[in-house]
């Protein structure tokens, strides 16, 4: 009987790390080992199972795509009156919303990831600041939440093909 695993080592393969031979003899000695499959359970618990490393990511950033929905509406750009804010909704176009809440989950969590990314640089402070900027041209609250939502997706839509792309021709196989 080889060595046992320690809880980090149990907790990279959980997580899908370290090569497949290893892997494979992590898996063997589980099925003979009541203490590893004790500790492989532990880390299950705490470390579910990625499906792909998509899933993961999703996990990781499911809470965040939260504080970001929060942030959003509560810039400046958002405060709109309340009778404005009753037009606003009735002109902004439901399905575009409802697409962007039923996006693929994963599409949407790494893009919350990148606004918070662009909001830490500057970047997206900058990007509604001129949104602002050309609504108070145009003078059409709708607009200008649409155009916000519209262009950050977009933009952060960008990003993610991406990085996405680069992954794919880069680490896997
Ligand atoms: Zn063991």
């Amino acid at each position: 009987m080889s060595r046992h695993y320690s809880m980090e080592q149990w907790i990279e393969y959980v997580q899908g790390i370290g090569s497949a031979a290893e892997r494979d003899l992590m898996e063997s000695h589980l099925y003979g080992c009541d203490e590893c499959l004790s500790l492989y359970m532990n880390c299950l618990d705490e470390h579910p199972l990625p499906m792909d490393t998509e899933q993961t990511q999703e996990r990781e950033y499911k809470h965040l795509d939260q504080q970001v929905m929060q942030t959003i509406r509560s810039l400046p750009t958002f405060e709109i009156p309340s009778g404005v804010s009753e037009a606003s909704k009735l002109s902004t176009p439901g399905p575009r919303r409802r697409r962007l809440i039923h996006h693929p989950a994963f599409h949407y969590a790494i893009a919350a990831a990148i606004t918070l990314l662009l909001m830490s640089t500057g970047i997206f402070e900058q990007f509604v600041a001129e949104t602002g900027r050309i609504d108070a041209a145009a003078g059409s609250i709708a607009i200008q939440e649409r155009s916000v939502s519209d262009k950050l997706m977009e933009k952060t839509l960008q990003v993610l093909d991406t990085l996405h792309n680069k992954e794919k021709g880069g680490t896997r196989p």
